[in-house]
Formats: C-alpha cells, sequence, structure tokens
C-alpha cells in the first residue's frame, strides 16, 4: 500500500493541509504503507523554493515522516513535478497521436467572450470543441497567425465514471457534465494540475489518494486521463472540509490558519496533530487526547469522518494544555525556554533544576507555551509591582500590621534555612492575624497579586533573598 501527500508550495502550509498530511501519515502508519511526499509546483508564477522548504520543514516539526520524496528519494523520482515534464510530454504526445488530445488555438479573449455568451445565455460554460477537428491546413494558418496552442483533452461522451469512495460512498460522474474539453497543457508548455496528478498517482504506484473533498469534482478528470492512457486509477477517500465556526470554508478570519504561527505561538506539535487528526477521524470510545502511536492503531481507512469538522480553536487551546501539563518536565522546559529568551529573560543564568520548578509551578496555567512569560513573572522577576487588588490590600490598616511583622522577622530572626516555614507561621504568632487577613496582604507582599500558586508551593521556590527583597520593597512603599 502507498499513500502520499501532494503539497503545492504557494504559501505556507495550511492547517487544512496540514490535517490531510496527518491522516494520510496515520494511515502510513496504520498499515505498514510507504508515505510519498510529492511536490506539486507546476504553478510557475507562485510556486517557491522557500514556500517547499518551510512546507517540509513544518511537516517535520509535526513529527511526520516520508518514505519518498525531494530530500528523501526514493525509485519513483523526481518528487517535484517540475522536474518531471519530459514524462509528461510522451504522455501528450501519446494523447496527440491517438486522437485522444488536440491543439486548441482559441486565444483567452475568444474563450472569454464564448463565456460572456454563456452566462448571457444563461448557460454554464462547456467548451464547444471547436479546434477538435482542425485540419492541418487550418492549423497551420492559425500558427502563422502567431497563435500557441493549449493542448485539450478530448472528453468522450457517455462515459460514466464511479468512484467508490471510502468516505463519500458511491460517487457517479457523467463524463457529459463535467465542463467540456479541458486544457492539459497550456500555450507555454505547462501540464496542468488535473492532469498530470494521476499520471503521478500511477507513476509513483499510489494506491490510496487520501485528500479534501475540495478535489472530489476534480477526479472524474482524472480518471477520463487515466483510461485514455491505460494507467491504473488508485482507490479514493476524500476528507470532508474543514470548516470555521460560522460553518463557512475555513480562513484566516476565523482564527490562526497557518502551522507556522501555531508553531511559533508555543503549540505543541502532539497536540497540534492530536487536534488535526480529531478533524478527520474520532475513537469509538469518544477519546479525544490520544497519542499518535494509539490513533495509528485505531484508525482506519473506512472509519474517517463523514461530516464536515468545524475547526474550534478554543479546543485546541485546552488541548494543547493538557499537552503542556502532561508532558515531562525537562521535555517542557526546553520547550518553554525560547518564549522566556523572547520576553527577555536571561535563562542561562538560571540554575536549571530551579527553573524547572518554576516550570512546574506555572505549567498549570499555560495553554500555549507563550503564556509562559506571563505567569513565570512571579519567580524570575526580582520585584512583583503590586496590581490595583493587591494594591488596595496592602493599604489596609490591618495589612500593614502583616507587613511590619514581615518585615521584622525577615531583616531579623529569619534566614536562609528557616524562613519558608517560620514567616507565615511567625507573623501568625506575633500580630494574631488568621485566614484572609493573614494569607491575603503576605501574598500581596511576595507575589504582587492576590491570585496564583498556593504560598507553600510559591515561597521555597522563590528563595530567601527574593521574598526578603520583596517584602523590603513592600515595606518601603506601604508601611508608613
Ligand atoms: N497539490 C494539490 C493541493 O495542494 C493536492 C492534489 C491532490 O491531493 O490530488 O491542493
Amino acid at each position: 500500500m502507498r499513500l502520499r501527500f501532494a503539497p503545492s508550495p504557494t504559501g505556507y502550509l495550511h492547517i487544512g493541509n496540514a490535517r490531510t498530511a496527518v491522516l494520510n501519515y496515520l494511515l502510513a502508519r496504520k498499515y505498514d504503507a510507504t508515505y510519498v511526499l510529492r511536490v506539486e509546483d507546476t504553478d510557475m508564477e507562485r510556486s517557491t523554493r522557500e514556500s517547499e522548504a518551510s512546507i517540509l520543514d513544518d511537516l517535520r516539526w509535526l513529527g511526520i515522516r516520508w518514505n519518498e520524496g525531494p530530500d528523501a528519494g526514493g525509485e519513483f523520482g523526481p518528487y517535484r513535478q517540475s522536474e518531471r515534464f519530459d514524462i509528461y510530454k510522451k504522455y501528450t504526445d501519446i494523447l496527440l497521436a491517438e486522437k485522444k488530445a488536440y491543439h486548441c488555438y482559441c486565444t483567452q479573449d475568444e474563450l472569454e467572450e464564448m463565456r460572456r455568451e454563456a452566462s448571457e445565455a444563461g448557460r454554464a460554460f462547456v467548451y464547444p470543441g471547436k479546434c477538435r477537428n482542425l485540419g492541418d491546413a487550418e492549423r497551420a494558418a492559425l500558427e502563422a497567425q502567431g497563435r500557441k496552442p493549449t493542448v485539450r483533452f478530448l472528453v468522450p461522451d457517455d462515459e460514466t465514471v464511479v468512484i467508490n469512495d471510502h468516505i463519500k460512498g458511491r460517487v457517479v460522474f457523467e463524463s457529459g457534465n463535467i465542463g467540456g474539453d479541458f486544457i492539459i497543457v497550456r500555450s507555454d508548455g505547462v501540464p496542468v494540475y488535473n492532469y498530470i496528478v494521476i499520471i503521478d498517482d500511477a507513476l509513483m504506484k499510489i494506491t490510496h489518494v487520501v485528500r479534501g473533498e475540495d478535489h472530489l469534482p476534480n477526479t472524474p478528470k482524472q480518471v477520463l486521463i487515466a483510461r485514455a492512457l491505460n494507467l491504473p486509477v488508485p482507490e479514493y477517500a476524500h476528507l470532508s472540509l474543514v470548516l470555521g465556526s460560522d460553518r463557512s470554508k475555513l480562513s484566516k478570519r476565523h482564527g490562526i490558519t497557518s502551522v507556522d504561527v501555531y508553531r511559533r505561538e508555543g503549540y505543541l506539535a502532539e497536540a497540534l496533530v492530536n487536534y488535526l487528526a480529531m478533524l478527520g477521524w474520532a475513537a469509538e470510545s469518544g477519546e479525544e487526547i490520544l497519542g499518535v502511536d494509539e490513533i495509528a492503531r485505531q484508525i482506519e481507512m473506512g472509519n474517517l469522518a463523514r461530516s464536515a469538522a468545524v475547526f474550534d480553536f478554543q479546543k485546541l487551546r485546552w488541548m494543547n494544555g493538557m499537552y503542556i501539563r502532561a508532558c515531562e518536565l525537562g521535555k517542557i522546559t526546553d520547550l518553554f525556554i525560547p518564549h522566556l529568551r523572547d520576553a527577555g529573560y536571561d535563562v542561562s543564568v538560571l540554575e536549571r533544576s530551579w527553573l524547572e520548578r518554576v516550570i512546574d509551578a506555572v505549567r498549570g496555567n499555560c495553554e500555549v507555551l507563550s503564556d509562559v512569560p506571563r505567569h513565570a513573572a512571579l519567580f524570575l522577576d526580582e520585584i512583583m509591582e503590586p496590581d490595583a487588588e493587591a494594591s488596595a490590600m496592602l493599604e489596609e490598616p490591618d495589612s500593614k500590621i502583616v507587613i511590619a511583622e514581615a518585615y521584622r522577622l525577615i531583616t531579623g530572626e529569619l534566614d536562609e534555612t528557616t524562613y519558608a516555614a517560620g514567616l507565615v507561621g511567625g507573623i501568625k504568632k506575633n500580630t494574631g492575624m488568621k485566614g484572609k487577613k493573614l494569607f491575603m496582604p503576605v501574598r500581596a507582599m511576595l507575589t504582587g497579586s492576590l491570585h496564583g500558586p498556593e504560598l507553600d508551593v510559591t515561597v521555597p521556590i522563590l528563595g530567601y533573598g527574593k521574598c526578603r527583597r520583596r517584602i523590603e520593597y513592600i515595606h518601603g512603599r506601604y508601611a508608613g
């Protein structure tokens, strides 16, 4: 069994295409199939090598691995369509020789005119086959006018194409309804997607094409080409569309659609892969948090989702938070570090084991990695300026008593070894404050906020020095 992902390198890796790549990868894992990566770069104006590199990089980041591709090689290469033009040319020559395709000399303007007429008459435009039966003399005359022909595929009359799609079921197309003879090679000599995709699927011995439903209307054209060239037709599974919350096609106005941006914002590859898989498949048990191995075990060509998937950005964030919590501490610390750096923290001066304690204390509040500076500031900053709520608390007369006692203790009898156990208890004993009147001002003093991790967790991680400096600071500002 051989599967493929065939991106067009005309921009970043879109999240919808990433889902196709992920599902193909999971199916390849499931069936121990070969996974082929083919770059469909025949849109010469829009395709770039930079885009190809970024797409491959994003796929690798997601953890997707392929057996054959432009970088990996393989016996059915080259794996870039732009490097296969001589192959397509041979097939075009066969089609022309067998009169299954013909040169068309209609110009853009003439075609525009035909289109306009059709639309005025309320008809869908179908190329009327004007150049189907040109004689040699007519062709020579048209060429003498400087016209550069396209090559059109001669769509046979009354052919039925039946696709037994693994997801859509039996889909029937009539050759009369696919828009007439279609262009397979443009006037500049560049062959078009619908033509070469099926040649490549055949030559690369692809057995199963799993791709977006937007390609379903293209499929009969591809099958007719295969029939004309005596090429095998793969099995198909057309994945339902990914929609935005308003059920229109997912686009930038719904939220982030670029895999690269998810990566930069601090989504975990594992979480994204899990979420994308769930946009095309569901576990029978209803479980949603599943690793690649488990999904690969359960997924089947026959149990892919039939209905359209709505991309829920909140849910993805939530899922990412679950992965952040479950991740091994050393690994998640490594992943958080660049985000701390970006926020200006010099992580290199921090002791690793201390940093891991900080990360463990705050990761529960992070849904994406880039949330971390906001939460870790509590530990990393020297002083925490009290927010409005904390400041109001520190202004209260009872709080001033707590501040004074905290200051007396931390600058007096408490030291590195006794402060963690002695501070709160000492204030309680010496001032008689308890409950909220005790904990709230202490929290406000040490963290600048009335919320956050438990003091039992915070105080030992902060350490004596930072606790002392913060108490001194608050004492200076509020005690008087
Ligand atoms: N290159 C096509 C695209 O990016 C995919 C073609 C296919 O899967 O057949 O939409």
